[in-house]
């Protein structure tokens, strides 16, 4: 795919993304839906109302009506589709900086669409066969008030609220300006916690913070936790399907160490959780304490929604799946991410326990995060021949479902080449933090020999 690479369409706004450009995706996204019926939100960037605009205006001239939601997270709009059986498209480049925005296409099942029918969509697009309604069948517009709130309606009922409130809490919430400072303020108030926030105005300027939830830029959530004595600190990213956690003392929590955590009570003997190859041992752990499996894919959301519709359709039950960026599944609720769910569902495990108990067991790893670039060109392949060649002489275990992860006894590493820049992401994972440099260290070197600048 070249259009829709793991996540959507994305791109610097105006000049990558323009909106002439939108209005032809979403007359090739219409020409393959086919429906009567479709709706357009965004998340709060300034290019946002242009672009939705834009969408709506292709899908229009494929003869659609759509529903204009306006501004509302993607679980939202995940939600409203669902709900009325009708598809969708999210504008939103969800944790990238300002100046980006793109599309995620939704179906009329509140699921993001299969890699098949985003080939269709780009095939159309690449051939121009447009279906275009004639004058008199072209599209309508409906503008449709309190998406938001229906979702947040929807939340308060799949969730444990009796559990949450009487757990008497303190959350500090973060939505970094973006869709989800619409609802989790809202939502998480009326499970009875008492909330305070953080860069909660909708501001496509970002004034507080850049739209990505990583430690880097959530420092003032901390300091927040810290001296408020909150119990626990909830960031999401731009369009707010992904959570991020700081525990009462107001430190970071490592994204996997929270999905191990929801894992392990999540899960029971025989079920499956679906990570990607940079899951930590934490999950392999919280996986075989519960006597169930864990599989992995390649790194992006699409292919863990691909790898559980069909270990699904095999018959497996799979109650959790994500990634250690904040981005959990809970498939028997929705196949979709979801920030606000995730932060509520972590809630219900601080009954009667600080957020730090709930992650003790999952505590005590170190985590390295390198990306080694190199030049242009012939380069790439005497990259890609020392990371192999390393990898097939390793005394360790060898897992090649995107990238090179070799498993040790004390550890892991991981190298990935990037499939957009010319970039190896290494990531390793030990006990101790010396063993975890190490590990990364030797990639690095292999790198190195082979012409990279480390
Ligand atoms: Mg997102």
């Amino acid at each position: 795919m070249e259009l829709f690479g793991s996540s959507g369409v994305r791109g610097v706004a105006n000049e990558d993304l323009t909106p002439e450009f939108l209005v032809r995706v979403a007359t090739a996204v219409g020409t393959v839906w086919g429906v009567k019926e479709a709706a357009v939100a965004r998340d709060t960037r300034t290019t946002g109302r242009p672009l939705a605009d834009a969408a709506a205006s292709g899908l229009a001239s494929a003869g659609i009506d759509v529903h204009r939601l306006g501004i509302v997270p993607t679980p939202g709009v995940q939600a409203y589709a669902a709900r009325e059986g009708i598809p969708a498209l999210m504008i939103t480049a969800s944790h990238n900086p300002p100046q980006y925005n793109g599309m995620k296409v939704i179906g009329e099942d509140g699921v993001e669409l299969p890699v098949a029918d985003l080939e269709r969509i780009e095939s159309v697009l690449r051939t121009e066969q447009f279906a275009r309604a004639r004058w008199n069948e072209i599209g309508v517009e409906k503008r449709v008030e309190g998406a938001h709130r229906a979702y947040v309606e929807e939340l308060l009922d799949s969730v444990d609220r009796t559990r949450i409130a009487e757990a008497d809490l303190t959350v500090a919430i973060d939505p970094g300006h973006g869709a989800g400072s619409l609802t989790s303020p809202d939502f998480f108030r009326r499970l009875g916690c008492r909330v305070l926030t953080l860069n909660a105005q909708p501001d496509g300027t970002f004034p507080g913070r850049d739209p990505e939830p990583v430690p880097e830029n959530l420092g003032e959530l901390s300091r927040l936790v810290r001296t408020s004595d909150a119990d626990l600190g909830i960031a999401h990213d731009g369009d707010a399907d992904r959570a991020i956690f700081f525990d009462e003392r107001g430190e970071y929590v490592e994204g996997d160490a929270a999905l191990a955590a929801l894992a392990a009570a999540e899960l029971n003997a025989g079920d499956t959780i679906v990570s990607a190859v940079t899951a930590s041992r934490r999950l392999s752990e919280a996986a075989a304490a519960a006597d169930a499996t864990l599989a992995l894919t390649p790194v992006g959301s699409t292919n863990i929604v691909t790898a559980i519709r069909d270990l699904r359709s095999e018959g497996a039950s799979v109650p959790i799946a994500g990634e250690g960026n904040g981005g959990i599944f809970f498939p028997d609720y929705r196949l979709a991410r979801d920030g606000a769910y995730i932060g509520a569902r972590f809630l219900e495990l601080m009954a009667g326990q600080p957020a730090s108990a709930v992650l003790a067991a999952f505590d005590g790893y170190y985590n390295v995060r390198r990306a080694i670039e190199y030049g242009e060109g012939s380069e790439r392949e005497a990259i890609m021949a020392a990371i192999e060649q390393r990898a097939t002489r390793a005394d360790a275990t060898l897992d090649t479902t995107d990238g090179y992860r070799l498993d040790y006894d004390d550890g892991w590493v991981l190298a990935r080449p990037s499939g957009t820049e010319p970039l190896v992401r290494v990531y390793a994972e030990a006990r101790e933090r010396e063993r975890a440099e190490e590990l990364a260290a030797g990639m690095e070197r292999a790198l190195e020999a082979a012409g990279a600048q480390v």
